[in-house]
């Protein structure tokens, strides 16, 4: 399979090219040059398979020949380690909950199948990678996880100091072997602006760097298993499905359309957004206007200008109209969050966190208009790794669950910059 750069159709890499380089060298991102539907025999047929079954025939055709089956089929095992319930919230209202991974947060699927593809591409070189991200707080704890001890990679993590959780911060300080936490004194935008410049400077080029971002096909393409996970749930009630992604960079909901484009019957997606508009705004308006993030409780989503929205638009052609036809957003504020969170539990007893009662806000309004339908939202961290929105909110203490437990008592490791020279010595 031949991915093409979305700033140039005629600049085509192969798989492998795209997860080794990232973003293309015009700073376009990848794009797949085909999307073939799966026969329609796999979705007649779907509730007999297991979830590696599954994860096999979505992604195969995306992969090509570059991975022989049986390695693919490795890696997958090794990607899907964890399970995938969709939770009775309400009459026709479920949450599909994709934090059961070892970090705790749905960044762990593209974060284990991007690493073990770079592990298979460098099975036989002695050529080392440095995978370098910056990280709010979710991202860094799963790209470290994922990536630990895999052959001939090198993982630094930027992280902004005192503006990640506790939790957080552990997940990405605790782990060692080929993995560094640097601790920057600054926020998380300084912590991207020394990463993009890092990839643009010559003196690094021996460092082979590359990005663990939702920008990278490997990380993108296998979050559309989630979507046939939900779907084969959710089939046996025979009504149109609508699913509602909390969306912040878009690479989320990017995977549930193009899992949709080869052929999983989702009658309707929401890209459910905090107060960071950008994308509500322009189905409204039908101008791209991206603006500066606003923090929220939502952090995760806390993002002004989507990376993956330009694969959405390729896939719509960029028209409106087609937009229209099967895609929403509605954007909610912190008030209306908390009060979705309080009255989920109150009448449930479901404990959502922020991120998934964005998604359920987004859901019920889509809903209201079509009454016939089944609706899920992804619920896409559990509720302990947003602790400090959770527990006043709901005016609860959580348990710690074990995957968390394990990290708290271990000593935190990580180097402190203040800079860019200071990261660059630390490459050097
Ligand atoms: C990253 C993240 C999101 C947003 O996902 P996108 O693919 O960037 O839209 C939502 N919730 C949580 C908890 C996240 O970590």
């Amino acid at each position: 399979m031949n991915y093409y750069s979305l700033n140039n159709k005629n600049h085509s890499v192969s798989f492998q090219e795209a997860v080794v380089q990232g973003l293309a060298a015009d700073r376009g991102l990848y794009f797949p040059s085909e999307i073939n539907p799966l026969p329609s025999t796999f979705y007649d047929n779907i509730e007999q398979l297991s979830h590696e079954e599954i994860a096999y025939q979505v992604i195969q055709q995306f992969v090509g020949n570059e991975i022989p089956e049986a390695d693919l089929k490795q890696i997958i095992a090794e990607t899907l380690c964890f399970d995938f319930p969709c939770v009775a919230v309400e009459e026709n209202v479920f949450s599909l909950e994709l934090y059961h991974g070892p970090t705790m947060a749905f960044k762990d699927v593209g974060a284990r199948f991007m690493s073990r593809c770079l592990g298979y591409f460098n099975r036989n070189s002695d050529k080392k990678v440095t995978v370098l991200v910056a990280t709010s707080g979710d991202t860094g704890g799963a790209v470290a996880s994922g990536f630990l001890g895999v052959k001939g990679v090198e993982v630094v993590i930027l992280y902004p100091s005192g503006k990640v959780s506790d939790i957080q911060e552990r997940q990405l300080t605790t782990l060692g072997q080929n993995i560094t936490a640097l601790e920057v004194d600054g926020v998380f935008d300084d912590c991207q602006d020394m990463v993009k410049k890092a990839f643009l400077d010559d003196s690094l080029q021996h460092k082979n760097l590359t990005s663990a971002n939702s920008i990278n096909i490997a990380r993108w393409l296998p979050q559309m298993f989630y979507f046939f996970f939900a779907y084969q749930q959710l089939k046996k009630h025979h009504k149109p499905l609508i699913v509602s992604c909390p969306s912040g960079n878009f690479g989320n909901i990017c995977a549930g359309i193009l899992a949709k484009k080869i052929g999983l019957p989702i009658d309707h997606f929401v890209a459910a957004t905090n107060a960071n508009d950008t994308v509500p705004q322009f189905l409204v308006k039908g101008i791209y206007e991206p603006k500066p993030s606003v923090p929220t409780i939502s952090n995760a989503m806390d993002v002004g200008n989507p990376s993956n929205f330009i694969r959405i638009q390729e896939m719509y052609h960029n028209d409106l109209n087609e937009f229209n036809k099967d895609f929403s957003s509605y954007t909610y504020n912190d008030e209306e969050t908390k009060a979705a969170m309080k009255s989920i539990y109150a009448h449930s007893g479901y404990i959502a966190e922020p991120h998934g009662a964005v998604g359920y806000l987004g859901l019920k309004k889509e809903m209201a208009l079509h009454p016939e339908t089944i609706g899920v939202f992804l619920e896409t961290a559990h509720p302990i790794k947003f602790l400090d929105v959770v527990e006043p909110v709901l005016d609860i203490k959580l348990p710690i669950p074990t995957q968390i437990e394990s990290v708290l008592g271990k000593e935190k490791h990580r180097i402190k910059i203040s800079n860019y020279e200071g990261l660059k010595n630390f490459l050097n």
